[in-house]
């Protein structure tokens, strides 16, 4: 009974110590435990947290550095003197620490001396008296900061503190290295900066971050051990680790280069997934026809430019494989795409199998139908025009031949666009009679049929999505083969970058231009000069041109969040509001309409404008009615209009670079010599420099690289909400990071490695919730 009794008792002292420790954080704590059960975190600061996502312990281990200060070396005091101006860290004693007040200000001061066996330092804190309960004359403290010399000689003002054997705040496994005395957070080491939200200070994130460190060892590394030995990575938590307190510069590389790795690693995964069940499906097989080619290469009315040659050779390989071709054909605005889709085109229809063309617009719809229509003017080859308007445009070269005379040469300028019905016309789509169909996304809804589809072209929208890719496939007359699919983009994504963008789709790039053209003239307009520009412009105006106006929305920016400095995140993100669209525009055409030219036709174009408003007032620009064009960004990608002589943009240091240079791209498209004007109201060196840059050079991958440089590829290629590319250490200059990501994603076997899948699939969810 009495051994019971012990028994009993001894149970409930166990069960106690075992509540006990369930209840202390600090001996159990699991990624999911929630952060408000960390040491000192009170209900305010769990609501400050949550505005930076951190709710739980992994989201804290999760939130990465923005950058790091080295306070590393402690320096003597005595050679304080040759450091003013940098961050150091000293080591001393406190000699004397007292609070005084300001004489004109009545804030508290408070003064300390320290000393080490080199020297005296004076140090300042303002308007910090807690800090005498903090620190006592006797005590060893570490103090990090700025160097700053006044008539009393060295001292500091608000620098970090530690006292020198602190070990409270040292997180296991870190810090306290053997016979290395030294131990400390704050200071004295590479101590992390985290941004932050108010309300937060660095050293409560450091803090928590100390308690956190206890669970990093149930992280689980998601790279097998065969790929992190064969590229030789660190070890996830080992990374996490020292992404927050590293020892050394050598182990924050390693630990960035493995953070890095993850973030372009996963992209790449998803990719080679996408890529991967793309090649299993089989493709048309379209043969070259080099005899027919040729001949329709020499029917053009220019020789075509190297990287036009090696564009067009490398969609003519894809097409003859059984697989479907999943291409990306980037080129600069003007540098000849469309007839290089128009040799893919031509080599489906030799093989009998129809082509497709989809556009953003119908505007563009139609313009790619009309410069289709001419380089094939001399072949016989039939295409049709669909859109969703009821007008239904088909251009019928038998028809044609039969009401002229068959002797006169056939000319583009002769007009031979015929409207037919709807429904004529999708069942000569049905039946094959059509042979290059060109549209709008109209294109995929409805009844649309396709005869044999072998190619599907796709400008301006550069993914095609999962969804599209079945949809077209249905619809392409034989459901046992995938039609070949190409992109075509305007916009300059520089190469690496784009493998991160679109690692499923191989790239083909055209740099080069057609030679003869006439660079567009930049120029940045003084604002005093503005009078001159307008007279300039109704020169122009005289002479036939016509002109575009850009202006800026305006908008105020909301909270910033997540910016890095020195390791170049662009996780930034700012929430627009109150933008007004529509008030910038009317403003500038009340402004030009009235007081500026009211002499000539304006017209304008914004987002809230109904899409049939937009397309008649295009038209109107199209067609020469209206002289100048007020419009925000929405003046469409692309968009041809030859006559067009002049780009004017309002506010130019609102836009980025890659962004002006698409504006730019909208004029200088024929013989006319073009101009480009810019006018801002910003003073500031880093808008000059930017704008100066973007006189300098006409080259668009040029300017994309340093705009993504400056700004980050969320705000470059406005996908800064997706998630996708929300990376917080990689950036596209990784480049031998994204190859290496990128080589090891194309070796994946899926059906071995079920946890990588599972991995993309989980990370998928995740962006498509953000
Ligand atoms: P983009 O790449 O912007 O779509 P386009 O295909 O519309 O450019 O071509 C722009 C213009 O350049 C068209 O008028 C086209 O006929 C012409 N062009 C294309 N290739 C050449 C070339 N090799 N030499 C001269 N002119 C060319
Ligand atoms: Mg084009």
């Amino acid at each position: 009974m009495r051994i019971l009794q012990s028994r009993f008792d001894s149970s409930r002292v166990h069960q106690y110590l075992l509540i006990k420790e369930v209840l202390c954080y600090n001996n159990f704590m699991s990624l999911n435990t929630p952060i408000s059960q960390l040491n000192r975190v009170g209900k305010v600061l769990e609501r400050n947290l949550k505005h930076l996502q951190i709710e739980t312990v992994e989201d804290l281990l999760n939130y990465f550095p923005f950058r790091y200060e080295d306070y590393s070396e402690i320096v003597p005091i005595q050679d304080l003197p040759q450091k003013e101006g940098q961050q150091v860290t000293v080591r001393g004693k406190i000699e004397l620490i007292a609070n005084k007040r300001s004489p004109r200000k009545r804030k508290v001061i408070t003064e300390a001396v320290v000393a080490d066996d080199t020297g005296q330092l004076r140090i300042i804190w303002f308007g910090q008296p807690f800090i005498k309960k903090i620190l006592y004359a006797g005590d060893e403290v570490f103090f990090s900061g700025k160097v700053k010399s006044d008539m009393f000689g060295i001292n500091m003002v608000s620098p970090g503190y530690e006292k020198a054997r602190n070990t409270l705040l040292n997180p296991p496994s870190m810090g306290e290295e053997k016979g290395d005395v030294i131990s400390t957070t704050h200071t004295a080491r590479i101590v992390p900066m985290y941004s932050l939200t108010s309300g937060i200070t660095h050293k409560q994130i450091r803090f928590l971050m100390t308690q956190a460190m206890k669970a990093v060892s149930q992280m689980k590394d998601w790279l097998p051990n065969e790929i992190r030995d064969r590229i030789d990575i660190m070890e996830f938590g080992d990374a996490i680790k020292a992404i927050h307190f590293p020892k050394s510069k050598e182990e924050l590389k390693h630990a960035e280069r493995r953070l890095k790795f993850d973030e372009l690693f996963i992209l790449q995964l998803r990719a080679e997934l996408i890529r991967q069940s793309i090649k299993q499906s089989k493709a048309p097989q379209i043969r070259f026809d080099k005899k027919a080619i040729k001949e329709f290469v020499d029917s053009l009315p220019f020789k075509l430019t190297d990287d036009q040659k090696i564009a067009a050779w490398e969609i003519i390989k894809d097409l003859e494989r059984e697989a479907p071709m999943n291409r990306l054909l980037e080129g600069d605005v003007g540098s000849g795409k469309t007839v290089v889709a128009a040799i893919a085109l031509y080599s489906c229809i030799l093989n009998n199998y129809q082509g497709v063309i989809m556009a953003p617009t119908e505007i563009l719809a139609k313009q790619h139908f009309e410069t289709l229509s001419e380089a094939f003017a001399l072949s016989d080859v039939k295409i049709g025009l669909f859109t969703r308007s009821k007008k239904m445009i088909y251009r019928d070269k038998i028809e044609i031949n039969r009401d002229n005379n068959l002797n006169e040469e056939l000319s583009p300028s002769i007009s031979t666009y015929l409207d037919i019905s709807k429904k004529s016309f999708l069942k000569e789509i049905d039946n094959g009679e059509l042979q290059i169909v060109i549209g709008t996304h109209a294109l995929l809804t409805g009844d649309v049929k396709f005869k044999d589809l072998g190619l599907v072209i796709v400008d301006e929208q550069h993914r095609f999505g999962v969804e599209q890719r079945k949809t077209i496939r249905e619809k392409s007359g034989d459901m046992k083969t995938t039609p070949h699919f190409l992109s075509m983009t305007a916009t300059p994504i520089p190469r690496s970058f784009a493998l991160t963008l679109y690692g499923d789709l191989d790239l083909s790039i055209i740099k080069q231009m057609p030679k003869g053209r006439k660079p567009v003239q930049t120029r940045l307009v003084d604002p005093h000069n503005r009078d001159k520009a307008y007279g300039f412009i109704r020169e122009q105006v005289k002479e036939g041109r016509q002109v575009f106006v850009v202006c800026p929305l305006i908008e105020e920016r909301g909270i910033r969040k997540g910016e890095r400095g020195q390791l170049g995140n662009h996780s930034t993100f700012h929430i627009p509001h109150s933008i007004s669209e529509k008030k910038t525009v009317m403003q500038e055409y009340e402004k030009l309409s009235k007081n500026i030219f009211p002499d000539l036709k304006i017209g304008y174009l914004h987002g809230k404008m109904k899409d049939t408003d937009k397309d008649s007032t295009m038209e109107q620009f199209t067609n020469g009615t209206i002289d100048i064009l007020v419009s925000t960004s929405v003046v469409e990608v692309g968009v041809d209009i030859p006559n067009a002589s002049v780009m004017m943009i309002e506010g130019a240091e609102r836009f980025g670079l890659a962004q002006l240079h698409q504006f730019r791209g909208r004029v200088g498209r024929s013989s006319h010599q073009s101009y480009c004007f810019l006018f801002t109201d910003s003073n500031t060196e880093k808008v000059k420099e930017r704008l100066a840059l973007f006189e300098s050079t006409t080259d668009g991958f040029k300017l994309a690289e340093h705009d993504l440089e400056i700004r980050g590829p969320g705000e470059v290629y406005g996908f800064a909400q997706s998630g996708m590319m929300n990376f917080k250490l990689a950036t596209y200059k990784d480049q031998d990071l994204i190859k290496l990501a990128r080589d090891v994603a194309r070796e994946i076997d899926f059906n071995k490695c079920k946890s990588l899948r599972e991995k993309v699939e989980k990370w998928e969810e995740r962006v498509h919730l953000e």
